[in-house]
Protein backbone atom coordinates (compact mmCIF):
# COMPACT_ATOMS: atom_id res chain seq x y z
CA UNK A 1 0.00 0.00 0.00
CA UNK A 2 1.23 3.73 -0.75
CA UNK A 3 1.58 6.17 2.15
CA UNK A 4 3.04 9.32 2.03
CA UNK A 5 5.69 11.71 4.34
CA UNK A 6 6.88 15.32 4.14
CA UNK A 7 10.18 15.30 3.81
CA UNK A 8 11.12 16.45 7.28
CA UNK A 9 9.25 13.64 8.61
CA UNK A 10 11.20 10.40 10.01
CA UNK A 11 10.94 6.84 8.19
CA UNK A 12 9.43 5.79 12.04
CA UNK A 13 6.20 7.17 11.05
CA UNK A 14 5.57 4.45 8.33
CA UNK A 15 3.98 1.88 10.60
CA UNK A 16 1.82 3.94 12.75
CA UNK A 17 0.46 6.05 8.81
CA UNK A 18 -0.25 2.73 7.46
CA UNK A 19 -1.90 1.61 10.26
CA UNK A 20 -3.99 4.64 10.13
CA UNK A 21 -4.68 4.13 6.26
CA UNK A 22 -5.91 0.69 6.83
CA UNK A 23 -7.60 1.63 9.75
CA UNK A 24 -5.90 -0.74 11.90
CA UNK A 25 -3.81 -0.53 15.19
CA UNK A 26 0.22 -0.54 14.89
CA UNK A 27 0.30 -3.40 17.18
CA UNK A 28 -1.31 -5.56 14.32
CA UNK A 29 1.50 -5.16 11.42
CA UNK A 30 4.02 -7.80 12.66
CA UNK A 31 6.60 -6.66 9.74
CA UNK A 32 6.83 -3.77 7.29
CA UNK A 33 9.21 -3.59 4.16
CA UNK A 34 9.46 -0.38 1.93
CA UNK A 35 8.76 -2.47 -1.51
CA UNK A 36 9.41 1.32 -3.29
CA UNK A 37 9.80 4.91 -2.21
CA UNK A 38 9.50 7.65 -4.98
CA UNK A 39 9.49 11.82 -4.59
CA UNK A 40 6.66 13.13 -5.90
CA UNK A 41 7.71 16.37 -7.30
CA UNK A 42 4.08 17.31 -9.32
CA UNK A 43 3.30 21.36 -9.06
CA UNK A 44 0.65 21.85 -7.11
CA UNK A 45 -0.69 25.14 -9.07
CA UNK A 46 2.30 27.80 -8.53
CA UNK A 47 4.28 25.74 -5.68
CA UNK A 48 6.25 22.30 -4.85
CA UNK A 49 4.86 20.76 -2.42
CA UNK A 50 7.08 17.48 -2.77
CA UNK A 51 6.97 14.43 -0.48
CA UNK A 52 8.34 10.95 -0.22
CA UNK A 53 5.81 8.39 -1.55
CA UNK A 54 6.45 4.98 -0.11
CA UNK A 55 4.77 1.54 -1.24
CA UNK A 56 5.14 -0.44 1.62
CA UNK A 57 4.66 -4.68 2.41
CA UNK A 58 3.03 -5.65 5.57
CA UNK A 59 3.20 -8.57 7.37
CA UNK A 60 -0.82 -8.84 9.42
CA UNK A 61 -1.84 -10.69 12.48
CA UNK A 62 -3.30 -13.49 10.82
CA UNK A 63 -6.98 -11.72 12.84
CA UNK A 64 -6.42 -8.50 11.26
CA UNK A 65 -5.85 -10.16 7.77
CA UNK A 66 -9.36 -11.47 8.23
CA UNK A 67 -11.20 -8.21 8.71
CA UNK A 68 -13.56 -6.06 7.80
CA UNK A 69 -11.28 -2.99 7.69
CA UNK A 70 -8.99 -4.75 5.86
CA UNK A 71 -11.46 -6.05 3.57
CA UNK A 72 -12.57 -2.55 2.81
CA UNK A 73 -9.04 -0.98 1.84
CA UNK A 74 -8.51 -4.18 -0.66
CA UNK A 75 -11.81 -3.48 -2.04
CA UNK A 76 -10.87 0.56 -2.17
CA UNK A 77 -8.14 -0.39 -3.62
CA UNK A 78 -6.08 1.37 -0.98
CA UNK A 79 -3.97 -2.13 -0.31
CA UNK A 80 -3.56 -5.28 -1.91
CA UNK A 81 -2.55 -8.66 -1.58
CA UNK A 82 0.93 -9.66 -3.01
CA UNK A 83 2.49 -12.74 -3.85
CA UNK A 84 5.41 -14.15 -1.57
CA UNK A 85 8.96 -13.39 -3.19
CA UNK A 86 10.28 -16.41 -5.40
CA UNK A 87 13.79 -17.66 -5.76
CA UNK A 88 15.92 -18.99 -8.94
CA UNK A 89 15.55 -22.12 -7.35
CA UNK A 90 12.82 -24.31 -9.27
CA UNK A 91 11.08 -26.90 -7.16
CA UNK A 92 11.87 -29.50 -10.31
CA UNK A 93 14.42 -29.50 -13.37
CA UNK A 94 14.35 -31.83 -15.87
CA UNK A 95 16.79 -34.55 -14.72
CA UNK A 96 18.42 -34.99 -18.17
CA UNK A 97 19.88 -30.78 -17.63
CA UNK A 98 21.84 -32.33 -14.55
CA UNK A 99 24.20 -34.33 -17.04
CA UNK A 100 24.11 -31.57 -19.69
CA UNK A 101 26.42 -28.10 -20.72
CA UNK A 102 24.66 -25.00 -22.02
CA UNK A 103 26.33 -21.86 -23.94
CA UNK A 104 25.32 -18.98 -23.21
CA UNK A 105 26.41 -15.90 -25.71
CA UNK A 106 26.62 -12.76 -24.09
CA UNK A 107 27.50 -11.49 -21.17
CA UNK A 108 25.20 -8.85 -19.99
CA UNK A 109 22.10 -8.72 -18.16
CA UNK A 110 20.23 -11.37 -19.84
CA UNK A 111 22.99 -14.02 -20.09
CA UNK A 112 24.22 -13.44 -16.79
CA UNK A 113 20.90 -13.65 -14.87
CA UNK A 114 20.33 -17.04 -17.37
CA UNK A 115 23.88 -18.37 -16.11
CA UNK A 116 22.98 -17.69 -12.32
CA UNK A 117 19.31 -19.59 -12.47
CA UNK A 118 20.64 -22.60 -14.55
CA UNK A 119 24.07 -22.61 -12.40
CA UNK A 120 21.65 -22.18 -9.37
CA UNK A 121 19.80 -25.75 -10.33
CA UNK A 122 22.95 -27.47 -10.59
CA UNK A 123 22.97 -26.93 -14.72
CA UNK A 124 27.35 -27.00 -16.29
CA UNK A 125 27.44 -23.67 -18.17
CA UNK A 126 29.81 -22.32 -20.14
CA UNK A 127 29.23 -18.21 -20.97
CA UNK A 128 31.25 -16.68 -24.22
CA UNK A 129 31.41 -13.42 -24.83
CA UNK A 130 33.38 -11.70 -27.97
CA UNK A 131 34.56 -8.87 -25.72
CA UNK A 132 37.22 -9.15 -22.36
CA UNK A 133 36.72 -8.95 -19.23
CA UNK A 134 36.66 -5.75 -17.23
CA UNK A 135 39.72 -4.86 -16.74
CA UNK A 136 40.86 -5.05 -20.26
CA UNK A 137 37.73 -3.81 -21.25
CA UNK A 138 38.41 -0.64 -18.99
CA UNK A 139 41.41 0.11 -20.72
CA UNK A 140 39.83 0.20 -24.60
CA UNK A 141 37.42 2.71 -23.42
CA UNK A 142 39.95 5.52 -22.09
CA UNK A 143 41.93 4.65 -25.21
CA UNK A 144 38.99 5.19 -27.54
CA UNK A 145 38.55 8.62 -25.77
CA UNK A 146 41.90 9.63 -26.01
CA UNK A 147 43.18 8.36 -29.36
CA UNK A 148 39.70 8.04 -31.14
CA UNK A 149 40.58 4.43 -32.45
CA UNK A 150 37.80 1.98 -31.89
CA UNK A 151 38.25 -1.65 -31.14
CA UNK A 152 34.77 -3.29 -32.92
CA UNK A 153 35.11 -6.23 -30.38
CA UNK A 154 36.51 -4.48 -27.34
CA UNK A 155 34.51 -1.41 -26.33
CA UNK A 156 31.26 0.41 -24.72
CA UNK A 157 29.10 -1.98 -26.03
CA UNK A 158 30.96 -5.34 -26.09
CA UNK A 159 32.37 -7.43 -23.17
CA UNK A 160 31.80 -8.33 -19.51
CA UNK A 161 28.89 -6.58 -17.85
CA UNK A 162 27.20 -6.06 -21.41
CA UNK A 163 25.96 -2.82 -22.54
CA UNK A 164 24.82 -1.87 -18.97
CA UNK A 165 28.57 -1.89 -17.89
CA UNK A 166 29.29 1.69 -18.75
CA UNK A 167 26.17 3.39 -18.13
CA UNK A 168 23.80 5.23 -15.41
CA UNK A 169 22.86 1.75 -14.19
CA UNK A 170 19.06 2.34 -13.80
CA UNK A 171 17.49 -0.35 -12.53
CA UNK A 172 14.17 0.28 -12.59
CA UNK A 173 12.15 -1.50 -15.54
CA UNK A 174 8.27 -1.17 -16.17
CA UNK A 175 8.53 -5.42 -16.31
CA UNK A 176 6.95 -6.20 -13.20
CA UNK A 177 7.82 -9.94 -12.28
CA UNK A 178 8.76 -11.75 -9.18
CA UNK A 179 11.99 -12.23 -9.76
CA UNK A 180 13.13 -8.56 -9.84
CA UNK A 181 13.41 -8.89 -5.99
CA UNK A 182 16.44 -12.08 -5.90
CA UNK A 183 17.84 -10.50 -8.79
CA UNK A 184 18.45 -6.77 -6.63
CA UNK A 185 19.28 -9.26 -3.81
CA UNK A 186 22.58 -10.62 -5.73
CA UNK A 187 23.76 -6.91 -7.18
CA UNK A 188 23.46 -6.09 -3.25
CA UNK A 189 24.96 -9.18 -2.07
CA UNK A 190 27.85 -8.29 -4.46
CA UNK A 191 28.42 -4.54 -2.62
CA UNK A 192 25.07 -2.98 -4.19
CA UNK A 193 23.63 0.58 -1.98
CA UNK A 194 20.76 -1.75 -0.17
CA UNK A 195 18.20 1.05 -1.13
CA UNK A 196 18.25 -0.59 -4.96
CA UNK A 197 15.63 -2.68 -3.28
CA UNK A 198 13.20 -0.35 -3.06
CA UNK A 199 14.04 3.52 -4.21
CA UNK A 200 12.16 3.57 -7.45
CA UNK A 201 14.79 5.03 -9.75
CA UNK A 202 17.26 3.01 -7.95
CA UNK A 203 20.62 3.03 -9.91
CA UNK A 204 24.47 1.93 -9.55
CA UNK A 205 26.44 3.74 -11.66
CA UNK A 206 29.53 3.28 -13.92
CA UNK A 207 31.79 3.13 -11.13
CA UNK A 208 30.19 1.04 -8.36
CA UNK A 209 29.68 -1.64 -10.99
CA UNK A 210 32.87 -1.98 -12.33
CA UNK A 211 33.51 -3.35 -8.45
CA UNK A 212 30.30 -5.13 -8.80
CA UNK A 213 30.61 -6.92 -11.59
CA UNK A 214 33.75 -8.81 -10.81
CA UNK A 215 32.54 -9.62 -7.83
CA UNK A 216 29.10 -11.21 -9.48
CA UNK A 217 31.78 -13.69 -11.75
CA UNK A 218 33.53 -14.75 -8.80
CA UNK A 219 30.27 -15.97 -7.51
CA UNK A 220 29.52 -17.31 -10.73
CA UNK A 221 32.61 -19.13 -10.98
CA UNK A 222 32.13 -20.86 -7.42
CA UNK A 223 28.83 -22.13 -8.44
CA UNK A 224 30.56 -23.64 -11.41
CA UNK A 225 29.99 -21.56 -14.70
CA UNK A 226 32.94 -21.45 -16.93
CA UNK A 227 33.78 -17.88 -18.44
CA UNK A 228 35.39 -17.34 -21.96
CA UNK A 229 35.79 -13.66 -22.98
CA UNK A 230 37.26 -12.44 -26.44
CA UNK A 231 35.75 -15.57 -28.06
CA UNK A 232 32.90 -14.64 -31.08
CA UNK A 233 29.38 -16.47 -32.02
CA UNK A 234 30.48 -16.95 -35.83
CA UNK A 235 27.78 -20.20 -36.36
CA UNK A 236 25.78 -23.04 -35.57
CA UNK A 237 26.32 -26.56 -35.83
CA UNK A 238 23.52 -28.82 -35.76
CA UNK A 239 23.37 -32.35 -35.79
CA UNK A 240 19.75 -32.14 -36.84
CA UNK A 241 17.40 -29.28 -38.50
CA UNK A 242 16.27 -28.25 -35.48
CA UNK A 243 19.30 -29.02 -32.64
CA UNK A 244 22.24 -26.94 -32.08
CA UNK A 245 25.04 -29.67 -31.19
CA UNK A 246 28.08 -27.01 -30.77
CA UNK A 247 28.80 -23.37 -31.67
CA UNK A 248 31.40 -22.43 -33.92
CA UNK A 249 33.53 -19.46 -32.53
CA UNK A 250 36.09 -17.70 -33.21
CA UNK A 251 38.54 -19.48 -30.60
CA UNK A 252 36.73 -22.92 -32.03
CA UNK A 253 34.21 -25.52 -31.16
CA UNK A 254 31.68 -25.41 -28.23
CA UNK A 255 29.85 -28.48 -27.78
CA UNK A 256 26.65 -27.98 -26.19
CA UNK A 257 22.84 -29.51 -25.03
CA UNK A 258 21.58 -25.90 -25.39
CA UNK A 259 21.97 -22.45 -26.50
CA UNK A 260 20.82 -19.34 -24.92
CA UNK A 261 21.36 -16.33 -27.20
CA UNK A 262 21.76 -13.24 -25.48
CA UNK A 263 23.60 -10.91 -27.81
CA UNK A 264 22.31 -7.58 -26.92
CA UNK A 265 21.15 -4.96 -29.66
CA UNK A 266 24.53 -4.40 -31.53
CA UNK A 267 25.90 -7.43 -32.92
CA UNK A 268 24.46 -6.59 -35.91
CA UNK A 269 27.14 -8.67 -37.45
CA UNK A 270 26.17 -11.94 -35.57
CA UNK A 271 22.36 -11.39 -36.31
CA UNK A 272 22.68 -10.57 -40.13
CA UNK A 273 24.71 -14.28 -40.11
CA UNK A 274 22.41 -16.26 -37.69
CA UNK A 275 19.36 -15.66 -40.19
CA UNK A 276 21.54 -16.64 -42.89
CA UNK A 277 21.11 -19.52 -41.04
CA UNK A 278 17.94 -19.74 -40.89
CA UNK A 279 17.52 -18.35 -37.23
CA UNK A 280 13.90 -16.19 -38.05
CA UNK A 281 13.94 -12.28 -37.45
CA UNK A 282 11.37 -10.11 -37.85
CA UNK A 283 10.72 -6.38 -37.79
CA UNK A 284 9.76 -4.45 -35.08
CA UNK A 285 8.84 -0.91 -33.89
CA UNK A 286 11.59 0.93 -32.43
CA UNK A 287 12.99 4.67 -31.64
CA UNK A 288 15.31 7.12 -32.97
CA UNK A 289 16.22 10.26 -32.26
CA UNK A 290 18.98 13.01 -30.19
CA UNK A 291 20.38 13.30 -26.83
CA UNK A 292 19.61 16.35 -24.88
CA UNK A 293 21.82 17.66 -22.20
CA UNK A 294 21.42 20.83 -19.75
CA UNK A 295 22.74 22.39 -16.83
CA UNK A 296 21.31 19.99 -14.10
CA UNK A 297 20.13 22.88 -11.72
CA UNK A 298 17.78 23.59 -14.42
CA UNK A 299 16.57 20.63 -14.43
CA UNK A 300 16.41 20.87 -10.17
CA UNK A 301 14.94 23.68 -10.23
CA UNK A 302 12.45 23.21 -12.83
CA UNK A 303 11.18 19.51 -11.33
CA UNK A 304 11.45 20.89 -7.59
CA UNK A 305 11.04 24.39 -7.38
CA UNK A 306 14.15 26.85 -5.97
CA UNK A 307 16.01 26.22 -3.09
CA UNK A 308 14.94 22.42 -2.69
CA UNK A 309 16.91 20.57 -0.46
CA UNK A 310 19.42 17.81 -2.79
CA UNK A 311 20.77 16.25 0.10
CA UNK A 312 17.83 14.64 0.49
CA UNK A 313 16.04 14.68 -2.21
CA UNK A 314 18.88 13.00 -4.96
CA UNK A 315 18.99 15.39 -7.90
CA UNK A 316 15.78 15.52 -10.03
CA UNK A 317 15.12 13.47 -13.08
CA UNK A 318 12.39 13.51 -15.74
CA UNK A 319 10.52 11.21 -17.90
CA UNK A 320 8.21 13.22 -20.29
CA UNK A 321 6.18 12.03 -23.52
CA UNK A 322 4.25 13.82 -25.89
CA UNK A 323 1.58 12.29 -27.94
CA UNK A 324 1.48 12.26 -31.83
CA UNK A 325 -0.81 14.02 -33.83
CA UNK A 326 -1.39 13.86 -37.37
CA UNK A 327 1.79 15.45 -38.43
CA UNK A 328 4.05 14.45 -35.72
CA UNK A 329 5.27 10.84 -34.41
CA UNK A 330 5.20 10.34 -30.29
CA UNK A 331 8.67 11.09 -28.65
CA UNK A 332 9.36 10.50 -24.74
CA UNK A 333 12.49 11.07 -22.91
CA UNK A 334 14.87 8.11 -22.23
CA UNK A 335 17.35 6.91 -20.09
CA UNK A 336 17.96 9.95 -18.41
CA UNK A 337 20.57 10.39 -16.42
CA UNK A 338 20.98 13.19 -13.84
CA UNK A 339 24.43 14.40 -13.04
CA UNK A 340 25.66 12.40 -15.92
CA UNK A 341 27.87 12.09 -19.00
CA UNK A 342 27.16 11.82 -22.95
CA UNK A 343 28.99 8.72 -24.21
CA UNK A 344 29.74 7.49 -27.91
CA UNK A 345 28.02 4.19 -27.51
CA UNK A 346 29.40 2.13 -30.55
CA UNK A 347 31.00 -1.28 -31.82
CA UNK A 348 31.21 -0.32 -35.85
CA UNK A 349 33.82 1.78 -37.08
CA UNK A 350 32.45 4.81 -38.95
CA UNK A 351 29.19 5.09 -37.11
CA UNK A 352 28.26 7.55 -34.25
CA UNK A 353 25.78 6.69 -31.69
CA UNK A 354 25.26 8.24 -28.50
CA UNK A 355 24.32 7.02 -25.02
CA UNK A 356 24.20 8.47 -21.39
CA UNK A 357 26.26 7.02 -18.17
CA UNK A 358 26.75 8.63 -15.15
CA UNK A 359 28.73 7.76 -11.52
CA UNK A 360 26.81 6.28 -8.74
CA UNK A 361 26.79 10.15 -7.23
CA UNK A 362 25.36 11.71 -9.91
CA UNK A 363 28.13 14.47 -9.43
CA UNK A 364 28.85 16.02 -12.96
CA UNK A 365 26.74 19.61 -13.69
CA UNK A 366 24.90 18.04 -16.80
CA UNK A 367 21.83 16.21 -17.05
CA UNK A 368 21.20 14.53 -20.45
CA UNK A 369 18.60 12.03 -21.80
CA UNK A 370 17.75 10.97 -24.73
CA UNK A 371 15.00 12.69 -26.91
CA UNK A 372 13.50 9.84 -29.04
CA UNK A 373 10.22 9.27 -31.99
CA UNK A 374 8.81 6.06 -32.19
CA UNK A 375 8.80 4.51 -35.83
CA UNK A 376 7.00 1.52 -37.08
CA UNK A 377 8.11 -1.13 -39.21
CA UNK A 378 7.76 -0.80 -43.06
CA UNK A 379 7.94 2.95 -42.49
CA UNK A 380 11.87 2.56 -43.68
CA UNK A 381 11.02 0.17 -46.09
CA UNK A 382 10.43 -3.74 -46.29
CA UNK A 383 12.35 -6.31 -45.23
CA UNK A 384 13.61 -7.41 -41.99
CA UNK A 385 16.91 -5.54 -41.63
CA UNK A 386 15.04 -2.50 -43.40
CA UNK A 387 15.20 -0.83 -39.63
CA UNK A 388 19.01 -1.71 -39.17
CA UNK A 389 19.75 -0.18 -42.25
CA UNK A 390 17.91 3.12 -41.54
CA UNK A 391 19.78 3.41 -37.99
CA UNK A 392 22.97 2.33 -39.91
CA UNK A 393 22.39 5.17 -42.19
CA UNK A 394 21.94 7.96 -39.89
CA UNK A 395 24.77 6.80 -37.81
CA UNK A 396 26.97 6.96 -40.26
CA UNK A 397 25.65 10.27 -42.13
CA UNK A 398 25.89 12.10 -38.14
CA UNK A 399 29.54 10.20 -38.10
CA UNK A 400 30.76 11.85 -41.13
CA UNK A 401 28.48 15.16 -40.52
CA UNK A 402 31.43 15.68 -36.93
CA UNK A 403 34.10 14.71 -39.07
CA UNK A 404 34.84 11.72 -38.97
CA UNK A 405 36.65 11.71 -35.47
CA UNK A 406 33.98 11.07 -33.54
CA UNK A 407 33.51 14.73 -32.50
CA UNK A 408 29.38 14.89 -32.06
CA UNK A 409 27.10 16.67 -34.56
CA UNK A 410 25.75 19.57 -31.36
CA UNK A 411 22.93 22.37 -32.19
CA UNK A 412 21.82 24.42 -29.56
CA UNK A 413 18.32 23.87 -28.85
CA UNK A 414 16.85 26.90 -29.76
CA UNK A 415 18.58 27.33 -32.97
CA UNK A 416 17.21 23.37 -33.62
CA UNK A 417 13.42 25.30 -33.22
CA UNK A 418 14.60 28.04 -35.28
CA UNK A 419 16.31 25.61 -38.29
CA UNK A 420 19.64 27.70 -38.19
CA UNK A 421 23.04 26.50 -37.06
CA UNK A 422 24.66 27.11 -33.67
CA UNK A 423 27.46 29.47 -34.04
CA UNK A 424 28.96 28.52 -30.65
CA UNK A 425 28.38 26.25 -27.81
CA UNK A 426 29.17 26.27 -23.75
CA UNK A 427 30.30 23.47 -21.90
CA UNK A 428 29.29 19.52 -22.78
CA UNK A 429 29.86 16.23 -20.95
CA UNK A 430 30.57 14.60 -23.97
CA UNK A 431 34.64 14.53 -23.86
CA UNK A 432 35.46 14.22 -27.30
CA UNK A 433 34.35 17.46 -28.71
CA UNK A 434 31.10 19.23 -30.73
CA UNK A 435 30.81 20.23 -34.59
CA UNK A 436 28.68 22.59 -35.42
CA UNK A 437 25.72 20.75 -37.89
CA UNK A 438 22.48 21.59 -38.55
CA UNK A 439 20.95 18.34 -37.01
CA UNK A 440 17.58 19.33 -38.42
CA UNK A 441 18.52 18.85 -41.24
CA UNK A 442 20.40 15.78 -40.73
CA UNK A 443 17.10 13.96 -39.71
CA UNK A 444 14.07 12.70 -41.53
CA UNK A 445 11.42 16.14 -41.62
CA UNK A 446 8.95 14.20 -39.68
CA UNK A 447 11.44 12.88 -36.99
CA UNK A 448 12.48 17.00 -36.74
CA UNK A 449 8.78 17.96 -36.55
CA UNK A 450 8.29 15.42 -34.11
CA UNK A 451 10.79 16.46 -32.01
CA UNK A 452 10.12 20.45 -32.05
CA UNK A 453 6.48 20.25 -31.14
CA UNK A 454 8.29 17.89 -28.59
CA UNK A 455 10.65 20.18 -27.32
CA UNK A 456 7.88 23.13 -26.95
CA UNK A 457 5.41 20.93 -24.85
CA UNK A 458 8.51 20.09 -22.73
CA UNK A 459 9.45 23.63 -22.32
CA UNK A 460 6.30 23.64 -20.37
CA UNK A 461 6.84 21.14 -17.82
CA UNK A 462 10.13 22.22 -17.25
CA UNK A 463 11.12 25.86 -18.37
CA UNK A 464 14.09 26.53 -19.64
CA UNK A 465 14.10 23.04 -21.39
CA UNK A 466 14.10 24.24 -24.82
CA UNK A 467 15.64 27.45 -23.92
CA UNK A 468 19.63 29.14 -24.13
CA UNK A 469 21.16 25.98 -22.46
CA UNK A 470 19.61 23.39 -24.00
CA UNK A 471 22.23 21.34 -26.20
CA UNK A 472 21.14 18.56 -28.73
CA UNK A 473 23.49 16.21 -30.13
CA UNK A 474 23.39 12.29 -31.76
CA UNK A 475 22.64 10.34 -33.41
CA UNK A 476 20.54 8.30 -30.33
CA UNK A 477 19.83 5.29 -32.67
CA UNK A 478 20.12 2.22 -29.71
CA UNK A 479 17.17 2.96 -27.36
CA UNK A 480 15.36 -0.04 -28.73
CA UNK A 481 16.51 -2.29 -31.54
CA UNK A 482 14.51 -2.76 -34.65
CA UNK A 483 14.30 -6.57 -34.31
CA UNK A 484 12.88 -9.26 -32.96
CA UNK A 485 13.45 -13.21 -32.77
CA UNK A 486 10.21 -14.39 -32.53
CA UNK A 487 9.78 -17.57 -29.56
CA UNK A 488 7.45 -20.05 -28.30
CA UNK A 489 5.36 -18.30 -25.21
CA UNK A 490 5.69 -21.24 -23.50
CA UNK A 491 8.67 -22.57 -23.81
CA UNK A 492 10.58 -19.49 -25.05
CA UNK A 493 12.03 -22.06 -27.76
CA UNK A 494 12.98 -19.85 -31.47
CA UNK A 495 10.81 -21.57 -33.79
CA UNK A 496 12.68 -24.34 -35.88
CA UNK A 497 14.41 -24.88 -32.69
CA UNK A 498 14.57 -27.30 -30.19
CA UNK A 499 17.35 -26.29 -28.20
CA UNK A 500 17.93 -22.75 -29.01
CA UNK A 501 16.85 -19.82 -26.26
CA UNK A 502 17.07 -16.11 -27.76
CA UNK A 503 17.00 -13.82 -24.47
CA UNK A 504 17.07 -9.96 -23.29
CA UNK A 505 17.29 -6.76 -25.83
CA UNK A 506 19.14 -8.40 -28.97
CA UNK A 507 15.79 -10.87 -29.10
CA UNK A 508 13.57 -7.54 -28.94
CA UNK A 509 12.08 -9.01 -25.58
CA UNK A 510 13.44 -6.53 -23.03
CA UNK A 511 14.79 -2.48 -23.14
CA UNK A 512 16.70 -2.23 -20.12
CA UNK A 513 19.53 -3.99 -17.24
CA UNK A 514 16.53 -5.50 -15.47
CA UNK A 515 14.16 -6.38 -17.83
CA UNK A 516 16.88 -8.14 -19.57
CA UNK A 517 18.04 -9.92 -16.56
CA UNK A 518 14.36 -11.03 -15.44
CA UNK A 519 14.01 -12.01 -19.08
CA UNK A 520 17.13 -14.42 -18.81
CA UNK A 521 16.54 -15.67 -15.83
CA UNK A 522 13.14 -16.48 -17.22
CA UNK A 523 14.31 -18.19 -20.16
CA UNK A 524 16.86 -20.13 -18.14
CA UNK A 525 13.58 -21.32 -16.09
CA UNK A 526 11.50 -22.37 -19.51
CA UNK A 527 14.86 -24.73 -20.27
CA UNK A 528 14.44 -26.42 -17.03
CA UNK A 529 11.30 -27.17 -17.90
CA UNK A 530 9.87 -24.62 -15.29
CA UNK A 531 6.33 -23.05 -16.39
CA UNK A 532 5.45 -19.89 -14.89
CA UNK A 533 1.59 -19.77 -13.34
CA UNK A 534 0.71 -16.63 -16.08
C1 LIG B 1 25.73 3.87 -22.57
C2 LIG B 1 24.53 3.04 -22.18
C3 LIG B 1 23.83 3.36 -21.02
C4 LIG B 1 22.74 2.59 -20.62
N1 LIG B 1 22.13 2.89 -19.45
C5 LIG B 1 21.15 2.09 -18.98
C6 LIG B 1 20.60 2.29 -17.70
O1 LIG B 1 21.00 3.19 -16.96
N2 LIG B 1 19.61 1.46 -17.29
C7 LIG B 1 19.14 0.45 -18.07
O2 LIG B 1 18.24 -0.28 -17.65
N3 LIG B 1 19.66 0.22 -19.30
C8 LIG B 1 20.66 1.01 -19.75
N4 LIG B 1 21.20 0.76 -20.98
C9 LIG B 1 20.66 -0.36 -21.77
C10 LIG B 1 21.16 -1.68 -21.20
O3 LIG B 1 22.55 -1.63 -21.09
C11 LIG B 1 20.72 -2.82 -22.09
O4 LIG B 1 19.31 -2.79 -22.20
C12 LIG B 1 21.13 -4.17 -21.52
O5 LIG B 1 22.52 -4.21 -21.29
C13 LIG B 1 20.72 -5.31 -22.46
O6 LIG B 1 21.17 -6.50 -21.92
P1 LIG B 1 21.45 -7.79 -22.82
O7 LIG B 1 22.07 -8.77 -21.90
O8 LIG B 1 20.23 -8.16 -23.54
O9 LIG B 1 22.50 -7.31 -23.92
P2 LIG B 1 23.92 -6.60 -23.78
O10 LIG B 1 24.08 -5.95 -22.46
O11 LIG B 1 24.07 -5.76 -24.99
O12 LIG B 1 24.96 -7.80 -23.82
C14 LIG B 1 25.19 -8.55 -24.97
C15 LIG B 1 26.57 -9.17 -24.89
O13 LIG B 1 26.69 -10.09 -25.98
C16 LIG B 1 27.99 -10.02 -26.47
N5 LIG B 1 27.98 -10.49 -27.87
C17 LIG B 1 27.42 -9.88 -28.93
N6 LIG B 1 27.63 -10.60 -30.04
C18 LIG B 1 28.35 -11.68 -29.68
C19 LIG B 1 28.90 -12.79 -30.38
N7 LIG B 1 28.76 -12.93 -31.70
N8 LIG B 1 29.60 -13.71 -29.69
C20 LIG B 1 29.77 -13.58 -28.33
N9 LIG B 1 29.29 -12.55 -27.63
C21 LIG B 1 28.57 -11.62 -28.29
C22 LIG B 1 28.41 -8.58 -26.32
O14 LIG B 1 29.80 -8.45 -26.24
C23 LIG B 1 27.70 -8.16 -25.02
O15 LIG B 1 28.56 -8.25 -23.91
C24 LIG B 1 22.30 1.50 -21.41
C25 LIG B 1 22.99 1.18 -22.60
C26 LIG B 1 24.09 1.93 -22.98
C27 LIG B 1 24.82 1.58 -24.24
Amino acid sequence: MAVELGLEEPGTLLRARSAQRIGISEEDIHGLRIARRSVDARRRGRTHDLRFVYHVDLDLDPVVARSAALAKALKSGRAREIESQVLFEVSEVDPMWRRRRVVIVGAGPAGLYAAWTLATNGVAVDLIDRGPALRKRGRAVARFTATRELDPENNLLFGEGGAGTYSDGKLYTRTQHPLAGPILQTLIDAGADPEIAFDARAHIGTDRLHRILPRLRRRLEEMGVRFHFETRLEGLVRSEASTVSALRTSAGEFPCDGVILGLGHSARDTLRSLAEEGLILEAKPFQIGLRIEHPQALIDEGRYGPGADLERLGHAYYSLVAKSTPETSAVHSFCMCPGGQIVAAVAQPGMLCTNGMSNSRHSSPFANSGLVVSVGPGVFGDGVFAGVEFQEGLETAFFEAGGGDYTVPAQRVKDFLKGRASSSFGRSSYKMGLAEVRIDELLPARMTASLRGALRRFDKQIPGYAGEEGLLVGVESRSSGPLRIPRDRETRLAPGFANLWPVGEGAGFSGGIMSAAIDGARSAWALLGHRESK
